[in-house]
């Protein structure tokens, strides 16, 4: 059997897996890691093989030192790189601008092309850059394929893609929206004609990747034709610690009336907000059990973040014109009940039913949660971005 080494790699941490292409999006991959806390005193490297898990703690000075060390953990427990037979490298990396709309096998002017990349996406690329770059140093022989969290959404029609700002500003700077999660998004969008029984290019959808951060895509035909992440993560949906779209002028009224720096108001926009701004949590469980307990806070949370995604699901029907399907996905979409029960409530007028005792079947499997008589399908899909980039690299080195 062939697998596929798949990076992610962080400004603090590297997560990696080795996955089979063939397998299933809810398989578990043969092993998987996580390098931690790199660059502080205190770091770990985490490995779990076949469900059975070993924690090494120790100081990981670099990306380096974390991704050599990792590889040594795996060889032995015989499953590195020195004992498997990989057949490629597959890297995520966040933002591959106007320049990628496909994977690509990196070489040193790639590697150069994403770094050109960098102003648009300065937390993540140069560490999606530094887990290249190491990588390919301790494995010359493999290719090492990039997979763009932006690429599916880069032929987006105009009138989606670009934001209505100063015309020159905005080509002199690169400003337009690019979306994210796109290698999730097609994923799903993938699989829906399959469960559906249903031709892809006639098939009109709207997806949801709903994780800590979380985004809808409007997909038509296989297409992307809008999306809720921008020019950045930061947009669109209300998200685990981020925002999602809100009025720009806060920035400025932040900047003058406290007094908060650029950077300030970053961390804020970014990492004190969302659904734990709102409520001190931002895991869905932790969440539902203060509701439970009549929290008003997050109850409140609850809302603001349902309200958002309905706002964006009904806007996607419209652009659409006609929906075939609506799917959830990721930690809370997959997971959460209520959530897929309240963000599609009371739209029987257009066609839209969930089926209750559907929707609460706990499952691994993609699934049906509407009602035979539901003009447009609502689905639970398992999304696994390390399974599609595996599959990418795939086809780009098998052919
Ligand atoms: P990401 O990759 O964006 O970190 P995931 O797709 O793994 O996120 O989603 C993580 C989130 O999923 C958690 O923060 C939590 O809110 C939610 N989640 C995970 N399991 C459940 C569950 N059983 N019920 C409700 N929400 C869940």
């Amino acid at each position: 059997m062939m697998y596929c080494l798949v990076i992610n790699s962080g400004s603090s941490s590297i997560k990696f897996q080795i996955v089979d292409p063939e397998s299933s999006a809810t398989d578990e991959p043969l092993a998987s890691g996580l390098v931690e806390q790199i660059g502080e005193p205190q770091g770990a490297i985490n490995i779990t093989v076949e469900g059975e898990k070993s924690r090494e703690e120790l100081e990981v000075v670099n990306h380096t030192q974390g991704l050599k060390r990792a590889f040594e953990l795996l060889d032995a427990r015989g499953v590195g790189p020195s004992q498997l037979d990989f057949f490629a490298v597959g890297h995520r990396v966040v933002h591959g601008g106007k320049l990628f709309s496909e994977p690509v096998l990196i070489d040193a002017q790639i590697e150069s092309m994403i770094e050109d990349l960098i102003p648009l996406a300065p937390l993540h690329n140069p560490a999606n850059l530094d887990g290249i770059r190491v990588a390919r140093e301790i494995l010359p022989d493999l290719p090492h394929v990039a997979v763009f969290d932006t690429a599916f959404f880069n032929h987006m029609p105009p009138a989606a893609a670009l934001y209505a700002i100063n015309n020159e500003v905005a080509s002199q700077y690169d400003i337009r929206r690019y979306g994210f999660h796109g290698t999730s998004h097609e994923f799903i969008s993938q699989q829906v004609p399959k469960v559906l029984g249903r031709d892809p290019e006639h098939t009109r959808q709207i997806t949801l990747h709903l994780g800590n951060g979380a985004s809808a895509a409007a997909v038509h035909n296989g297409r992307a034709m809008d999306t809720s992440m921008g020019l950045t993560p930061l947009a669109g949906l209300v998200m685990g610690t981020r925002t999602g779209d809100i009025d720009p002028g806060i920035i400025f009224h932040l900047a003058r009336e406290a007094q908060m720096s650029i950077d300030e108001i970053d961390v804020l926009l970014n990492k004190k907000s969302g659904v734990k701004g709102l409520a001190g949590v931002n895991d869905f469980r932790a969440l539902r059990e203060m509701i439970d307990d009549g929290n008003s806070d997050a109850w409140l949370a609850y809302n603001i973040y349902i309200h958002q995604l309905r706002r964006f699901i009904g806007s996607y029907m419209i652009i659409l014109g006609r929906v075939d399907a609506i799917t959830f996905a990721a930690g809370v979409g997959e997971n959460d009940v209520e959530v897929r029960a309240d963000a599609l409530a009371d739209l029987e007028v257009y066609g839209i039913k969930i089926d209750p005792e559907r929707n609460a079947v706990r499952s691994d499997e993609p699934r049906e949660i509407s009602t035979d008589d539901s003009t447009v399908k609502v689905l639970v899909v398992p999304t696994n971005e390390e399974l599609a980039i595996a599959q990418k690299a795939a086809a780009l080195t098998q052919g």
